[in-house]
């Protein structure tokens, strides 16, 4: 096991402080991966499956968007098949993954959006894009916001782009990596910021697998966490303003797993 020194005390979110909260970071990082393995950072496939898998994931589980997403791939031999199919199909096929009749519409804009800027239903030509253009291009259609448009980065195209869900959030947040009132949005560039290139697939990986299996919402397990010297919420005695935690609903987009509250299809 890695030993890294502790850092001595609580980090504060300010600029003076950045050295600090890095190298809390990259304590974080390798105790996590100390605790859940060293990961092997490989695409997961093509951006435009990405994005659309991503859409699919979002107020659903793993096992539920994935089922979906097959149904879709199995049904239509292409993109464009998907884009030229009646909303009203695309939604049956994707039934399991929940909210079909929201995700479906927002399915079809978005490939219809991409050929109508592209002249193509496809966005390989992203790997070839450097990462921040890559970023703002994807930024650029209509319901795709930071979550989805990290999601694609990171995972499709393996740039140091971080998504943050719910998960990555809380821990954070509890952490004192982050402050919860910069709200989910901009706490990408803030965490991004805190890793090196290649920590940014791992962090957001075992940050959620922490808040699946011990950092959890409502009862976080910290007699169990390899975390709890470093984190700002133990410290506290669990005061940090987790009230507001679980009065809010939480959304969860791919390999970010399940919802605790289902509502409406939103840009992430
Ligand atoms: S000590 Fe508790 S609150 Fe802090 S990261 Fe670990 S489980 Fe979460």
């Amino acid at each position: 096991m890695r030993q890294r020194k502790a850092a001595a005390t609580t980090p504060k979110t300010d600029a003076a402080n950045d050295a600090a909260l890095r190298e809390k970071a990259a304590l974080v990082c390798d105790r996590l991966d100390d605790e859940y393995g060293i990961l092997e950072w490989r695409s997961h496939g093509e951006p435009l499956g990405a994005l659309v898998m991503t859409i699919l994931s979002q107020h659903t589980s793993d096992k539920n968007s994935e089922r979906a997403y097959d149904n879709l791939r199995n049904a239509y031999a292409t993109w464009d098949d998907v884009r030229e199919a009646p909303v009203a199909a695309i939604a049956d096929t994707i039934r399991s993954g929940g909210l079909a009749d929201a995700k479906a519409p927002r399915i079809k804009n978005v490939l219809g959006e991409i050929n109508e800027k592209t002249g193509a239903t496809n966005l390989d030509f992203l790997r070839d894009m450097p990462t921040e253009e890559g970023k703002a291009y994807l930024l650029g259609f209509h319901g795709v916001g930071p979550k989805t448009m990290a999601c694609v980065m990171m995972f499709s195209l393996c740039r140091p782009v971080l998504p943050v869900d719910t998960h990555v959030f809380r821990v954070s947040h509890r952490l004192g990596l982050i402050e919860k009132r910069i709200g989910e949005a901009k706490a990408h560039d803030a965490l991004e910021n805190l890793l090196t290139p290649e920590r940014v697939y791992p962090f957001h990986v075992h940050m959620i697998r922490h808040g699946r299996r011990v950092c959890v919402a409502q009862k976080p397990r910290c007699g169990q966490c390899s975390l709890a010297d470093q984190c700002d919420y133990y410290r506290s005695g669990g005061v940090m303003g987790e009230s507001a935690d679980r009065k809010s609903p939480e959304t969860e987009t791919r390999h970010g797993m399940k919802a605790e509250t289902t509502t409406t299809v939103t840009t992430v």
